[in-house]
């Protein structure tokens, strides 16, 4: 049997996420969270939950979509679910279809998950400030009609925000649907845009527990006008997120506080490893609005493995942001540890 002729091409001509499983002693590649946010939410695991576990979970995770919409201000028709914010974008893509467009760099699942479902993909180069080129926007939004232009603000790789005025002008121009993604947005002083999915009916915003301390449990939410939670809800899978998550998620989403603090904390860290970063010859880090910091040194390749060598995994972004590298901020400990093993190497 010759795999390869049954493969569909666009699958063939894929290559799956690369998630790096290089064991470290420090682990600051993935934008995890250092603290985990479920110390005091044990108890919601109670016996009574895991014997439970011979029935399907709530397949619309009413309480927790109930807790979200509170915590964010909107309404629970206003939220749909998703083992992480990565299967909402699955299930938009499905459901709009493409063209699908999108700076770059940005996250890489934008335009593997378009590959995939064999949509088209436009990508169109962010501006030297690493903000949105909206005049390449405006052209592309005219002559390629996008359905989805996906703008990941914070923006990962690069940590900023891209300007209010560019998305906004972005968001009026298209008649496809714009999808703020704010996976990091808790880390920035900038405004959500959250409270503006009642004045444009083609915006959806995207969330994510992944950050903020709660990465294992898959959890992301899309937050919209019902007509389009509707629409995506019909190709969500029924049981998506499992009746673990959903416990866990509501006791953490009852009390805030320890989360908040947590945020805090990685800001304060981040402001701390950005200044390091700057009095460092040959290192040039960029603000950043997120719980990573995006950095250019002169050979991205030896620095990064010879971090890995010195046991700190962070992120080689050289395939789409070249010589670019991408540390996340961790707990001090681990950022002094980075650090050291940096100046050393330099
Ligand atoms: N959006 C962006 C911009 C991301 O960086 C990530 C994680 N790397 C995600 C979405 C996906 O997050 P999750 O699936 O864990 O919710």
């Amino acid at each position: 049997m010759d795999i390869n002729k049954l493969i569909k091409p666009n699958i063939r001509s894929l290559r799956a996420y690369q998630a790096e499983e290089i064991p470290c002693r420090i682990k600051l590649d993935a934008n995890e969270s250092p603290y985990s946010a479920i110390s005091g939410q044990l108890s919601a695991l109670s016996r009574e939950n895991l014997q439970a576990l011979n029935r399907y979970p709530d397949p619309h995770a009413t309480s927790l979509r109930y807790l979200m919409a509170k915590a964010l201000k909107v309404k629970p028709q206003n939220i749909l679910h998703g083992n992480g914010s990565d299967e909402l974008i699955y299930n938009l893509i499905m459901a709009f279809g493409g063209p699908v467009l999108y700076p770059v760099p940005t996250f890489s699942m934008y335009g593997v998950i378009s590959q995939a479902l064999g949509e088209r993909k436009i990508e169109v180069p962010l501006d030297n400030q690493f903000d949105l080129d909206t005049d390449a926007f405006m052209k592309t939004i005219k002559t390629r009609d996008p359905k989805l232009i996906f703008l990941s603000s914070p923006n990962n790789p690069t940590g900023n925000c891209f300007s209010e005025d560019r998305i906004l002008k972005i968001i009026r121009q298209s008649k496809g649907l714009v999808v703020v993604d704010e996976a990091y947005q808790q880390f920035s002083d900038k405004r959500s845009f959250i409270p503006l999915i009642k004045k444009y009916e083609n915006l959806v915003v995207l969330r994510t527990l992944s950050k903020i301390g709660l990465a294992g449990l898959r959890l992301g939410f899309m937050i919209s006008g019902p007509e389009i939670v509707n629409e995506v809800n019909k190709v969500r899978l029924p049981f998506n997120v499992n009746s673990l998550s959903q416990k866990v998620a509501e006791a953490a989403l009852q009390d805030k506080r320890q989360m908040r603090s947590d945020i805090r904390l990685v800001i304060s860290e981040r402001k701390r490893l950005f200044k390091e970063m700057v009095k460092l010859d040959g290192v040039k880090p960029y603000p950043s609005d997120a719980n990573f910091i995006f950095f250019k040194v002169d050979n991205g390749d030896s620095i990064h493995s010879g971090l890995i060598r010195k046991g700190v995994l962070i992120r080689n972004m050289k395939g789409a942001a070249d010589g670019g590298l991408r540390v996340t901020v961790g707990a001090p400990a681990e950022n002094a540890a980075f650090l050291k093993a940096l100046k050393q190497i330099l």
